[in-house]
């Protein structure tokens, strides 16, 4: 079968492998479709997680099942269902502690474009699918619905992680796909001021109808000084960040106010170290805590998940700015992943 993969690190292309083989519990799919990730322009450009050589590339997608294995049993082939980027090895050590995306060690429950080959072949394997796989419900449209697979998850995991409670006023750095997610689970939350930090305008426009109260633009001054000035120096509650690289966290900590939380999705792929402002962290005794996780994903995440889509609270298909028709366009979709067009939130493919 055919894929596109990583070659090595900077190098990306088509390659012919052996269709995958489907163990007892586990399912061989088909995409319907199919969208790339920042998080593989990191994993192929920047190098971020090491070399992989002809691993196929793609972590977030619809597909249809065409084999299930013998101990399966909830799903059967031609169900349509939706993928998490994040499949864990549900009996594990690390999944009985709670922390199922690190199932087999730190980040292991992320296999696709990780340790295997991930969607953005022509079959692909699901490891556990009753505990990973969720039905795509009748009626949701197939590429809103592939917006599941990582930037909700994603961008609710980073509110999740930053504790955002009724009322809170939340910045939100970074209002690409997964924060503007970030932005409408602060807003489902229930925060009250909610401050989007970004600088495309269409990401600007679309934070506005997620919930954002305002509008920080980095690139038009210090983002710790325009939050300042706006909460009357006091900073704010919660922060999310699903933007930026390492010096984001030191802006961070001097915006949040002490007892406030950070919640960290942003996969920092370039840079040793992130460093503390040792002051403002209230020379280490400031509660300003800083809680960074990889999303979690199974199927009971992706059935509520889509369950906010089914009732109308949530709208995934505002960060759908391009969409391509056939599988060999996928490397058209990742290459403008990776060029970021200002116009650009999120492509789909469909098969
Ligand atoms: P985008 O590149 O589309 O968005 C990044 C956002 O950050 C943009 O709004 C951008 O602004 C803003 N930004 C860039 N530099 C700065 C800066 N110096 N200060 C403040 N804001 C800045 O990325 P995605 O939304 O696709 O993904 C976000 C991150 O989440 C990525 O690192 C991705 O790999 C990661 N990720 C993590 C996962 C996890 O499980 N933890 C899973 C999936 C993704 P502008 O408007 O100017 O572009
Ligand atoms: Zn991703």
């Amino acid at each position: 079968m055919k894929g596109f993969a990583m070659l090595g690190i900077g190098k990306t292309g088509w390659i012919e492998k052996a269709a995958p083989t489907c163990g007892a519990l586990d399912a061989i799919c088909k995409p319907l479709a199919l969208s790339p990730c920042t998080s593989d322009v990191h994993t192929v450009w920047a190098g971020a997680i090491g070399d992989r050589h002809d691993m196929i590339l793609g972590h977030e997608a619809v597909a249809q099942i065409v084999e299930v294995g013998s101990m399966v049993k909830d799903f059967k082939p031609g169900d349509k269902v939706i993928v998490p980027a994040i499949t864990p090895d549900w009996g594990s050590l690390e999944a009985q502690a709670g922390y199922s995306m690190h199932s087999g060690g730190m980040l292991a429950g992320w296999k696709f474009s990780n340790f295997k080959d991930g969607v953005f072949g022509e079959l692909f394997h699901v490891n556990e699918a009753d505990a990973n796989l969720a039905l795509l419900p009748e009626g949701i449209d197939l590429a809103a619905a592939a917006m599941l697979s990582d930037m909700v998850p994603t961008g609710f995991h980073g509110v999740e992680l930053a504790d955002v409670q009724f009322g809170d006023s939340v910045v939100v750095i970074g209002i690409g796909p997964v924060g503007l997610m970030s932005v409408a689970g602060t807003a489902l939350r229930g925060a009250s001021h909610i401050y989007a930090v970004g600088s495309r305008p269409n990401c600007i426009q679309i934070a506005k109808e997620y919930g954002a109260t305002d509008i920080i633009n980095y690139r038009e001054g210090d983002i710790v000084e325009q939050i300042m000035e706006k909460t009357k120096g006091k900073g704010v509650d919660k922060i999310v960040i699903a933007g930026g690289d390492v010096d984001t966290f030191a802006q961070a900590i001097r915006m949040l106010k002490p007892g406030g939380r950070i919640g960290n999705v942003n996969y920092l792929g370039e840079g040793d170290y992130v460093k503390i402002p040792r002051a403002e962290w209230g020379c280490g005794m400031g509660h300003k805590i800083i809680a960074g996780g990889l999303m979690p994903g199974g199927r009971l995440r992706m059935e509520k998940l889509v369950s906010l889509m089914e009732t109308g609270k949530l709208d995934t298909g505002k960060l759908i700015t391009h969409k391509f028709n056939g599988f060999e366009k996928v490397e058209d979709a990742l290459m403008l992943m990776k060029d970021k067009p200002r116009d650009l939130i999120k492509p789909v493919v469909l098969l």
